[in-house]
């Protein structure tokens, strides 16, 4: 009886029967992923998780403590949605950008955008990380009937939690970066399983990634999710980000004191506390850099409707790309009902913010090549390489 209540479950949740375990094209015209087994085995299990939350929820026996994803019980199904909605597994960039953009990318630095700019909100939201853009837009979006609600990342730096926003005072408690890998997509599965669609979101680029693997119906026929889930997506620009041990190194460092803002800006990370600040050197936190992170070819959250940084320059300011129709209607209305002022980003800033992208990349690309065979690393067609190449050694010239 338990046996068969077991497998009823898979077979409601993962849609899974047992199969070859090869990729196999479903009548829906979606591909058919391998499931938990290989998850833990290339992705878990290799410390290349980067905790985006997508595949919690959608599995019974997938659960979070903390920033840390694990399996629980080996579930046995070998198609299951895990795999296939993971943005660390068979990620192809040229046919990701095909599916978001509807084109080839020709920046192999930033990918596809439509135009780079200086922003800031005219009200900032309390606790806003720089000019406050991201919480303003999500706002203004809610307000506008535009999205139903917002998956954020609220709480605060030692204690992150994922969070559904419903009103605008609910966005703006979210204001603020925690530097965690908090899994914040673990809320999309509880927003779907009650129904919710247009939903706005901001993520780190691998949850923007996860998102559109999820879009792309990378999930077994049986389980399918309404093509209108997710209505906007704000993208964090994110080099890297840090694991939980992070909390006993700020709780040593600050004395127990309450952490107020936290930055990571060229002078290296720092904190503000009730009473002063600290700073310390990159190499100091260094050791808490999510593994994951290292084989991530994305900084700038390629395939959001907007991308969301920092100025390097100004922290009451941010660099925002705008790269879909629909992030660009939000950024001019935003504009006109006087939400956002926007400047022009400064030319003699690009080479500096390409030259960063496409430095990371290189980095990734010599790993993967030292480390055949990783997981973790999407895949690059030739051709992208060629360009990237050129790209990248005329930056550095
Ligand atoms: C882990 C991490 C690494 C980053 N690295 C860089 C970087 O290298 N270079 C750079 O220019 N910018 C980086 N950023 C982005 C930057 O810190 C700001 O979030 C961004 O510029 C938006 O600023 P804002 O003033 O509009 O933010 P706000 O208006 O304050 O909004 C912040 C938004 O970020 C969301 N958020 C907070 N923490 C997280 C999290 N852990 N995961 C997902 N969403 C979160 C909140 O839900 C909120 O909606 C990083 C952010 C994070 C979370």
């Amino acid at each position: 009886m338990i046996n068969n209540i077991d497998r009823l479950i898979k077979e409601i949740i993962c849609g899974g029967a047992k199969s070859s375990g090869k990729t196999e094209k479903t009548d829906r015209g979606s591909v058919c992923m391998p499931g938990q087994e290989l998850l833990v085995k290339e992705i878990m299990d290799r410390g290349l998780c980067s905790s985006c939350g997508m595949c919690v929820g959608l599995c019974p026996y997938i659960k979070t403590a903390g920033d840390r994803v694990r399996a629980i019980y080996p579930c046995g199904i070998e198609e299951g949605a895990c795999y296939g909605v993971c943005p660390k597994t068979s990620l192809d960039i040229s046919e990701m950008d095909m599916f978001v953009h509807g084109r080839e990318r020709e920046d192999h630095a930033l990918g596809i955008y439509s135009g780079i700019y200086y922003a800031r909100a005219t009200a900032r939201a309390d606790g806003a990380q720089y000019g406050g853009i991201t919480t303003a837009l999500i706002g203004l979006a809610l307000r506008e009937g535009l999205i139903s609600s917002a998956i954020l990342t609220g709480g605060d730096i030692m204690n992150p939690r994922p969070v559904l926003a419903a009103t605008p005072g609910e966005v703006n408690s979210c204001a603020g970066s925690k530097y965690t890998g908090v899994p914040t997509l673990l809320e999309l599965n509880r927003a779907a399983g009650r129904g919710l669609t247009g939903i706005g979101l901001v993520g780190r680029p691998c949850q923007v990634a996860a998102v559109r693997k999820l879009q792309r119906g990378k999930l077994p026929p049986e389980r399918t999710y309404s093509d209108r889930l997710v209505g906007l997506m704000l993208g964090l620009f994110c080099f890297w980000s840090l694991s939980s041990e992070l909390y006993g190194f700020l709780a040593r460092e600050t004395k127990g004191e309450e952490i107020i803002k936290m930055d990571i800006p060229l002078e290296g990370p720092g904190v503000l506390t009730k009473t002063g600040s600290r700073r310390w050197r990159v190499d100091e936190i260094r050791p808490f850099i999510n593994k994951s992170c290292n084989y991530c070819f994305d900084s700038t959250s390629e395939w959001a409707d907007l991308s969301v940084g920092s100025t390097e320059q100004d922290p009451g300011w941010n660099t925002l790309l705008v790269r879909s129709g629909q992030g660009r209607d939000l950024v001019e209305l935003a504009a006109d009902r006087g939400v956002l002022e926007i400047k022009d980003y400064p030319a003699g800033r690009l080479p500096v913010l390409r030259k960063a992208a496409l430095n990371k990349k290189m980095r990734v690309l010599a790993l993967a090549e030292k480390e055949p065979g990783n997981g973790g690393c999407p895949a690059i067609p030739d051709k992208y390489l060629r360009e990237m190449n050129v790209q990248w050694g005329g930056i550095n010239r």
